[in-house]
């Protein structure tokens, strides 16, 4: 629970001393050829910091470092112990710093504070512990062979890794790129969105002064160019990205182009929840459904934006999910009370907006639809439809609080809807007949499907990732260190 108040939280915002330059081989540099750019806190429309806007030369500087350090083994060529006890202490500054990191994060992206503080922060130094308690308990295989051969199935590191990030869980969704790539003896390249560059560029000096070597973690912010450089960068060995399906694509078209770099992309949704007649609590089921679309003003590649609800129970279930909505009223992000922030900047919030005038031309407004604290910053209430799954709001990615809610008549109906689309990362299943729900879970073509909840499941244990054009790969969990390692076979002949 947050420990400041809204005033402590605005006397802190108000003294607060932003670092924006790189991050590169152990210190803090501007680009090389000065560029800059500014973060704009959306929650006031005020420019917060000038950031470095890394370029070509940057870009070589800090994959020569990476490349330097990963060769000499300076972290690569720790025991697993050592790197374990570095993380450790990594874990241990983010959470010293989590009222830091959370103001940085709320200022940068709009989101609000608790949730900066209870779910980014708390999140991220979680992600980083997980890792390092994990790496120095998971080993190789030895093969059963013929007698004359012995082999050893090992995982290596895969040498310099570059993950781009992006903006609606800046920090999280880094570390569940870095804390597996770290562990495993990577040198990383960290390149956070345009919109919400702050903590990464933060987070870099608690990474040195956990012990973390130069050269081995650096951060490249940079605004319509870095990221592409990374992707065509030949010494570049494996490229890690969360964000939309066209720059997914994008990025393998530049591997292909390049160096054939390993790929890794966590991509959007439309993700379907999925509400029967049997649904144990309807009240409950409606407040899931509420969070899972408009918790972090909706900017989530997880958000519940499909709300399928069978004819039974629909009438119930508009009534309290317009309730549900209550709660998420957008307000100062900076008040520890505030459910619902703003909107990260100026660009999403029109692309949302204009979504809602699309949705008031094909579909039924059941509420919202419409932008609120306009004189103030980029807030948008909370807004339903009712619609039919062909629109184009219950078929496009909006990242926005909008939710598609759409009836249906039987279960081979919703998991029909469900399953028609390109997308594939998660979905839900209300019921409470047990073996329906496994029945139903296993025909949903998505990576994670919650039972009777949404969006549970903070635990590192659960990998996370998406079917079909949702991208590849798994961030979480054990599975994402086979992402940042090489598979190694090692035979040996024995004279018998
Ligand atoms: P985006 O376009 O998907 O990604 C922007 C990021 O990709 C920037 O960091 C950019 O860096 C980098 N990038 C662009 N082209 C690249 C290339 N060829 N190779 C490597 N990196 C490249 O995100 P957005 O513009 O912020 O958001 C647009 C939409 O994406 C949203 O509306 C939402 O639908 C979706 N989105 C999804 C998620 C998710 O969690 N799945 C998160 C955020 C956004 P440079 O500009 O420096 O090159
Ligand atoms: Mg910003």
């Amino acid at each position: 629970m947050p420990r400041l108040t809204h005033q402590q939280w605005q006397a802190l915002a108000a003294r607060q001393i932003f670092e924006g330059r790189a991050f590169i081989d152990g210190a803090y540099v501007a680009a090389v050829d000065g560029k800059t750019f500014a973060t704009v806190n959306p929650a006031n429309k005020q420019p917060l910091a000038d950031i470095a806007e890394c370029g070509t030369a940057d870009v070589e500087r800090a994959v020569a470092a990476a490349r330097a350090a990963f060769e000499d083994g300076r972290w690569s060529g720790l025991a697993p112990l050592q790197r374990k006890t570095v993380l450790l202490k990594f874990a241990e500054l983010i959470r010293e710093h989590a009222d830091e990191l959370a103001l940085l994060e709320t200022l940068d992206t709009g989101k609000p504070i608790s949730d900066a503080l209870g779910v980014d922060v708390a999140g991220t130094a979680y992600c980083v512990q997980w890792f390092a308690e994990a790496i120095d308990k998971v080993g190789g295989e030895v093969p059963p062979l013929a007698p004359n051969l012995h082999g050893t199935v090992t995982r290596e590191p895969i040498g310099v890794v570059a993950a781009v990030v992006p903006w609606n869980f800046p920090l999280l969704m880094a570390s569940w790129k870095f804390a597996p790539a770290l562990a495993a003896g990577n040198s990383l390249l960290l390149k956070p969105s345009e919109k919400s560059p702050l903590t990464a560029i933060r987070i870099a000096a608690l990474a040195q002064q956990a012990g973390i070597p130069d050269g081995v973690f650096n951060v490249l912010p940079g605004a319509g160019e870095t990221g592409r450089l990374l992707a065509l960068h030949r010494d570049v060995d494996c490229l890690a990205f969360t964000g939309s399906t066209a720059v997914g694509k994008k990025i393998m078209a530049c591997a292909a182009e390049s160096n054939l770099k390993r790929v890794w992309l966590e991509l959007g949704g439309k993700s379907p929840n999925i509400v029967l007649d049997d649904c144990p609590d309807v009240a409950q089921a409606a407040r899931a459904a509420a969070g899972g679309i408009f918790f972090n003003q909706g900017e989530m590649c997880s958000a519940g934006s499909r709300v399928l609800v069978q004819r039974g129970v629909y009438a119930e279930f508009m009534a309290e999910l317009k309730q549900a909505a209550e709660g998420y009223r957008p307000g100062d992000p900076l008040n520890p009370a505030t459910g619902m922030g703003a909107i990260v900047d100026e660009l999403q919030y029109r692309r949302v907006l204009d979504y809602i005038e699309i949705g008031k031309q094909e579909a039924k407004l059941a509420f919202g639809g419409h932008a609120v604290h306009t004189d103030t910053g980029y807030y948008i209430a909370p807004t339903a439809f009712e619609t039919t799954p062909d629109t184009r709001i219950a078929r496009e990615e909006i990242f926005g609080p909008v939710c598609a809610v759409i009836p249906f008549d039987s279960a081979d109906e919703a998991i029909a809807i469900a399953n028609d689309s390109d997308y594939g990362l998660a979905a839900a299943v209300w019921t409470r007949d047990v073996s329906r729900a496994h029945l139903l879970a296993r025909r949903l073509r998505a990576g994670t499907v919650w039972i009777n909840c949404y969006d549970e499941g903070g635990d590192q244990n659960l990998p996370f990732g998406g079917y079909k054009q949702s991208g590849n790969g798994r961030d979480k969990s054990l599975h994402a260190l086979e992402k940042y390692t090489e598979l190694k076979s090692t035979l040996l002949k024995l004279s018998c």
